[in-house]
């Protein structure tokens, strides 16, 4: 198959996304890579395609070992051969798995990096057929990374015991010196680079600020209809977050706590319970999510706050990778940096570490005092430049108050200039105070021209200006070097006086308002689209547990979401949804049909498609799974019978039946027992009532007090339908 056709058949996508199809060429001509994608950017089928094509099998090396076995699972889900090797396994179930490798019966093997790195296991390598490495979570092989993994940089050998097997290192999350190291720990300089780009469009970004911390959570949670949601609450310590998750179920939500602290059972169960049921809320330290792989996150709230904007980022993006609407919420205070700043005093790391750390503490400052798009801040982290505001954070929905810091910014980018280049934002704030220390006499900076013309602000407002300028790419800081700052591209306009620059007013304490966020929601569901979406969860939630797999393997929510808007009727329909592939289809259609079929049974074709009139409907034609309903039908088999054979309800026989009945290839009566009275009573009532109400047929049950069941009263309206439709044949 071609690599189109295995996204086609196998995983059931029509596109290739993005730079997908390029780096899968690359790949399968034998070229090495380092992919930059966003979470949920779809990463993994850039080493799972070349790994299904490519002779023997492919190498895939993570970090995450609680979660291989669930990736493995979504794999078999296609049908596709996979299996990992770690630690957790049992020693059967690690022979199992080396036999089926020595069978060349994989196309995909996860494995632990330390278990890769056994010398008895590289052997075993030597003597495999390898169709390539994958190194996930790439950034874990560098120091300036917040999730170094000592391990990852002896992957270094590979490219010197492997050379003729590509390699292809895949992250998230990668500044310049995290990039540099991944490159030069793996070996990677011949690479190709493929950089996707950083913006998570659907997570909407908001930050405010802290006063009553659990009410503000609270209102979150409710304003935003959270209410049924799997989400994340971050707290940075362990205290805190036994405290909110005690909380939060008193207050009747469903809150499981997570942290290092915690017994390793426990935590493992209430990980468990987070990818496997639906609506859980994990209250967490940042030892939870590294690679969680759950895709309908639909928020992860801060309650206190991260120590850099790439751990921001990183714990933010594990909202949403499905792609819907997600929000990241944060509840910020000046007791955050004074803890952060105590926390790094005490940091037993060496002076170019901890420089380098307060250097992100105050980008992630600057990044909550933002008055401009929070995205293009974000994104500008990261050096990729949003030409216009998102219009999808808080400082989009709801400008803030601000004040025209023009003149403040050239006095303070004036004072970068003259002073070299080279001076932290202290020293610099110092010189604009026009204070005469030791350093700035000695540098002869009391006699630039810039010293001491910034009298009329106070040394707080200062830093506030500099962080400001700093998140808002107009100076950036030398992170490897001495923290000095330097002027970019950006700051000329202001420099010059083409540009004005408005700065945030001190944070005031923040006025109810709830109303002006209007809710991300995801798609605009009517209420019986709810109850569609809630019974299409169901039926997920049972095949998964029947199979002890997280209930996105089975099918992701954008998959069901799809199904409600769409109402598929058929087989053939529902291969044309995205996720379902040839695989899932086998084994899931009908299961996912029965489902759909009850549905329209019960409140009537809805779906926007069809919530036509019945005259318009000119060509009904039987469904699969209706045409096999009224093949027995035909032999004599009775309802119950049929039913029972085809382990579907009575009423869902009915409608098939009654699909027939609209059809004109079956008579009413041959279908129920009803005195003519009764059926032209039925029909009256059905006629008086507008075309919506013919369709949920709820009011007509009403009418009769539930004296017919809706099976009845379905097969009377295709009956009527019928003549309405072909007044000519009666
Ligand atoms: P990442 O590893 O980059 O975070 P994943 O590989 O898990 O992302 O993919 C994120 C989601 O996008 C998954 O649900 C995946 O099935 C889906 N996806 C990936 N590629 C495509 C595609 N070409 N078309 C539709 N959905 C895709
Ligand atoms: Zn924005």
């Amino acid at each position: 198959m071609t690599s189109q056709e295995i996204l086609r058949n196998v995983f059931g996508y029509q596109h290739f996304r993005g730079e997908q199809e390029n780096i899968i060429q690359h790949v399968l001509a034998g070229g090495e890579a380092l992919v930059l994608m966003p979470t949920g950017g779809g990463k993994s089928l850039c080493y799972q395609i070349p790994a299904l094509i490519r002779p023997g099998v492919a190498v895939v090396i993570s970090p995450l070992i609680s979660l291989m076995q669930d990736q493995v699972s979504a794999l078999q889900q296609f049908g596709i051969r996979a299996a990992c090797l770690n630690s957790s396994l049992t020693r059967d179930q690690a022979r199992a798995v080396s036999g089926q490798l020595r069978q060349g019966e994989l196309d995909l093997l996860y494995v632990a990096p330390e278990k890769l790195m056994t010398p008895r296991f590289l052997e075993f390598l030597d003597t495999t057929q390898l169709a390539l490495f994958a190194i996930d979570e790439a950034h874990c092989v560098s120091q300036w990374g917040h999730d170094f993994r000592p391990e990852y940089t002896q992957l270094s050998i590979l490219p010197q015991r492997f050379p003729t097997i590509p390699r292809l290192a895949l992250t998230a999350t990668a500044d310049g010196p995290t990039q540099r190291d991944i490159i030069a720990h793996l070996g990677l300089q011949q690479a190709k680079v493929f950089i996707a780009g950083f913006d998570r469009p659907n997570i909407r970004y908001r930050v405010i600020q802290k006063q009553n911390a659990r009410h503000q959570l609270l209102n979150f949670l409710t304003d935003e209809g959270h209410r049924g949601d799997a989400g994340i609450v971050y707290c940075l310590s362990r205290k805190k977050v036994d405290e909110i998750a005690a909380w939060l179920t008193t207050q009747g939500w469903l809150a499981l706590p997570y942290h290092a602290g915690m017994d390793k059972e426990e935590r493992k169960h209430n990980q468990m319970r987070f990818l496997r049921e639906e609506s859980v809320i994990i209250v967490a330290t940042i030892a939870f999510g590294m690679g969680i792989d759950k895709p309908n996150v639909r928020f992860v709230a801060h309650l206190d706050l991260p120590k850099s904007l790439e751990a921001y980022y990183q714990e933010t993006g594990r909202a949403g990778r499905d792609g819907l609407p997600a929000n990241a919420w944060m509840a910020y205070g000046l007791q955050d940096v004074v803890m952060l700043q105590k926390w790094l005093d005490r940091s037993e790391a060496d002076e170019q570490h901890k420089r380098i750390e307060r250097h992100k503490l105050e980008s992630i400052l600057g990044y909550c005092e933002m008055t401009t798009c929070r995205r293009q801040a974000l994104l500008a982290y990261f050096g990729e430049h949003l030409p216009n505001p998102c219009g999808n954070c808080d400082t989009c929905l709801e400008p803030v108050a601000t004040w025209d810091g023009t003149e403040a910014a050239q006095k303070a980018l004036s004072c970068v200039y003259r002073t070299g280049q080279r001076f932290g934002v202290h020293y610099l704030v110092d010189v604009l105070l026009g204070k005469t220390n030791e350093r700035i006499k000695m540098f002869g900076h009391d006699r630039v021209s810039t010293f001491g013309i910034g009298k009329e602000l106070s040394m707080e407002q200062w830093h506030s200006a500099f962080r400001q300028l700093i998140a808002g790419g107009f100076v950036t800081v030398d992170i490897e070097g001495y923290r000095g700052l330097q002027l970019s591209e950006n700051a000329r306009p202001l420099l010059r006086g083409e540009q004005r620059l408005y700065l945030r007013k001190d944070i005031k304490p923040q006025k109810k308002n709830q109303n002006k966020y209007s809710r991300s929601s995801r798609v605009s569901f009517t209420d019986t689209d709810k109850i569609l979406w809630e019974a299409l969860r169901e039926k997920r939630m049972e095949l998964a547990l029947a199979q002890n797999v997280p209930p996105y393997v089975i099918f992701h929510d954008s998959t069901l979401e799809e199904m409600v808007l769409k109402r598929p009727h058929t087989l053939k329909e529902l291969a044309q949804i995205p996720g379902v592939g040839t695989r899932k289809l086998e084994r899931y259609g009908q299961n996912f049909i029965n489902v759909l079929d009850e549905h329209v049974l019960q409140y009537g074709d809805t779906s926007p498609t069809n919530a036509v009139t019945p005259t318009s409907n000119e060509d009904i034609i039987l469904s699969d799974s209706a045409e096999i309903t009224f093949e027995a039908f035909k032999q004599g088999l009775t309802v119950e019978q049929i039913a029972a054979q085809r382990e579907l309800k009575p009423s869902t026989i009915y409608d098939h039946l009654s699909q027939a009945i609209e059809e004109g290839q079956l008579e009413l009566r041959q279908v129920i027992k009803l005195k003519e009275e009764e059926i032209h009573e039925i029909e009256d009532t059905l006629l008086e009532r507008p075309a919506e109400e013919q369709h949920t047929l709820k009011s007509v049950f009403d009418a009769f007090g539930g004296m017919y069941d809706y099976s009845i009263l379905k097969c009377v309206r295709s009956h009527l339908w019928r003549q309405v439709k072909e007044p000519a044949n009666r």
